[in-house]
């Protein structure tokens, strides 16, 4: 294989650093061309001297004093700048690990440029994930999952014809609150929230696991990757996190995706693909793990999956609604301005409230980015009136 060159978008946060670890393990397959931050400047600077790129991001005002130091590097603003860094020749692989909407515009300019993009950002995907699935098959570039989930489903699904597809098993951990009963959620401290099971992850997206949305992204993602129905996506509690997902055909086989879990294996599985290269982490042993648990998703204790099923179905502009509307919850959340139980009552009504509004069935980008704006000021208004 010829030796990778690598773009790594949000290479400070939890994904980007073990994007970069499995890097660093495998030198002869892989190197790396870019990183992006946006304020962590001490971390990106130990990263430019380890990994030596050509290429970094980060916001202004953090650029002129890096500028000096590294000389051989050249730096873009993160604010409006991604576009144009991951379209560079030298670049074959971004990997999109920065968190939210932002990562929209660089993922569009990646596909039309025919690059291979490893996104572990649900947001994009969620918000416009027809437009930029559509245009990365017009350009040839290739879109090889990172999300655990999708990775899994990627991998069983690859080489299947989808007309043999019955339906997708979404597996999930549960979340920090799974054995909570739902009259106690709205005692739920931030920090309790964020003492996650099994993944260790960053704090929006440990939130986001607590409520469930999460895995309501995670069904609305699937079906845009893998151009399923939203009836063909069904989720199934898994507290090991062993299974990371299952296909299911026609004829009642089922291929499941499983290992040990760590973040690192479906990374180096979508840098490297179609190859496989040495396990990066520990061997499952499965007389040491005994047996593996399954149990339905209790709706009720956690609403925003019910919400998130409605709005795979309705789909248009209502995903793009409904991940903003979470974005402005779990902030109010994170700083301590809202409960827990807070963060279902904002997203409902806001995905209630523009349900009242004249929708289109194939939205423009221009059409998410002006009901993405719409949702945040919604989204803040109802926040403000429940605090
Ligand atoms: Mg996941």
């Amino acid at each position: 294989m010829k030796k990778r060159r690598i773009a790594v978008l949000g290479s400070t946060g939890s994904i980007g650093m073990n994007t970069l670890r499995v890097i660093a393990r495998h030198p002869d397959h892989f190197e790396v061309a870019a990183l992006t931050a946006c304020n962590s400047v001490r971390a990106i600077e130990r990263q430019i001297r380890a990994c030596k790129p050509k290429y970094v991001a980060l916001a202004r005002e953090h650029i002129l004093p890096l500028e000096k130091k590294f000389p051989g590097v050249r730096f873009f603003d993160v604010a409006d700048g991604l576009e144009e860094l991951v379209v560079q020749k030298d670049i074959d692989v971004v990997v999109i690990a920065m968190t939210g909407a932002a990562a929209l515009a660089p993922f569009l300019a990646a596909a039309r440029a025919g690059k291979i993009i490893a996104p572990a950002n649900k947001e994009a995907l969620v918000m416009a994930g027809d437009i930029l699935m559509a245009s990365a098959q017009r350009h040839g570039a290739k879109v090889i999952p990172v999300d655990s989930e999708q990775s899994a489903i990627f991998q069983c699904l690859e080489g299947r014809q989808s007309r043999d597809l019955y339906k997708v098993h979404l597996t999930a951990s549960g979340g920090a609150l799974r054995n909570v009963p739902a009259s106690r959620h709205d005692r739920f401290s931030v920090k309790e929230v964020l003492s996650h099971p099994r993944w260790k992850m960053g704090a929006k997206i440990t939130v986001d696991s607590a409520t469930l949305m999460n895995k309501g992204f995670e069904v609305i993602e699937a079906q845009r990757l893998f151009d399923l129905g939203s009836e063909m996506v069904h989720v199934v509690i898994h507290p090991e996190a062993i299974i990371h997902s299952m296909v299911e055909f026609c004829d009642g086989s089922i291929l499941a995706q499983l290992s040990v879990t760590d973040m690192r294996l479906p990374i180096q599985y979508a840098l490297g693909y179609p190859g496989r290269l040495p396990a990066p982490v520990g061997r499952l042993d499965f007389v040491r793990l005994g047996k593996l648990t399954f149990a339905r998703p209790d709706v009720t204790a956690f609403p925003l999956l019910a919400l998130a099923f409605e709005v795979a179905r309705a789909g248009g502009v209502l995903p793009a609604v409904l991940n903003a509307a979470d974005e402005v919850a779990v902030g109010a959340f994170l700083q301590g301005g809202i409960k827990f139980t807070g963060i279902h009552r904002i997203v409902a009504a806001t995905v209630h409230a523009h349900r009242g509004l004249p929708s289109c069935r194939k939205p423009g980008l221009k059409d998410i980015e002006m009901a993405d704006a719409w949702a945040r000021v919604k989204a803040t208004e109802i926040m403000e009136r429940i605090r």
